[in-house]
């Protein structure tokens, strides 16, 4: 479990209290990557490029985070427009599409050697443009070593405290696209992590998007990979396996009710 102070100076909307938080506003203008803003001291357009690399459907440019939570390498990664003239950042939501889901399994199988991330908004998200993270794996991450049962179509994580579904290499396109798309028409909250070989997804529960076990900030892809993020001083020194378990228990669907969204 790593503590990380630095990452409680982010820029954030505060919680405002347990339970499902404010909408971000899906206004250029109000966007916290100020990608069309080069004025604003955290824009895109300051940021140095580390990367471009050309996936099934845009390029997409790799930047440091300004709040990393992982020293050894936390990457953003935003499509990018490049013509001859200028570098810019199209103002697209943090919503998903097939394309982008494409996009996503053509990184996460690209860099395996990292964890490839995606928080959707009320999962995690603290900005509303599309972006997906890359962090360092260091040996590897729990959930790693979670295994599956058959479940129709589906394949549900078992032996691990948060339920979701888990596809393997190789990742059918069209399955996750259309277990995405059914959650996201359903406006389920959602969390996608590309470890080494295989793909997670955790639909999760809006109404405990803030919860009492995790103060200080909402619980996204890298608590659910079983790394823990946290800015709180005594949650890092009281946190059990118990209180882990009730977290992830509340913010993720159960069984029952992920197969019912499901369909
Ligand atoms: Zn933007």
């Amino acid at each position: 479990m790593l503590w990380n102070q630095f990452r409680a100076l982010k820029p954030q909307v505060r919680p405002a209290g347990l339970g499902r938080q404010a909408d971000y506003p899906p206004g250029v203008n109000e966007c916290f990557f100020a990608c069309q803003n080069p004025a604003h001291p955290l824009s895109l357009l300051r940021r140095d490029r580390l990367v471009h690399i050309s996936l099934p459907n845009e390029p997409w440019a790799a930047l440091y985070n300004a709040f990393p939570v992982e020293k050894d390498g936390h990457f953003l990664w935003v499509p990018v427009a490049i013509d001859a003239a200028k570098t810019g950042y199209p103002h697209w939501l943090q919503i998903l599409t097939k394309p982008f889901v494409e996009d996503f399994l053509a990184l996460g199988k690209a860099t395996s050697a990292a964890l490839t991330l995606f928080n959707s908004l009320h999962a995690g998200a603290s900005v509303n443009h599309i972006h997906f993270h890359t962090v360092a794996r260091r040996g590897g991450v729990p959930i790693e070593h979670a295994s599956a049962v058959a479940v129709g179509p589906y394949h549900l994580l078992e032996n691990y405290p948060a339920m979701g579904l888990l596809y393997e290499e190789p990742v059918d396109l069209d399955a996750v696209w259309k277990a995405i798309d059914t959650l996201q028409r359903q406006a389920i909250p959602l969390n996608l992590i590309y470890t080494e070989r295989r793909l997670h997804l955790f639909a999760r529960d809006i109404h405990h998007e803030m919860i009492e076990e995790f103060p200080g900030g909402v619980m996204a892809c890298m608590e659910l990979s079983g790394r823990l993020i946290t800015t709180e001083e005594h949650f890092y020194a009281n946190a059990d396996q118990q209180l882990l378990s009730r977290a992830f228990r509340k913010i993720t669907l159960g069984r029952e009710a992920l197969l019912k969204a499901l369909g």
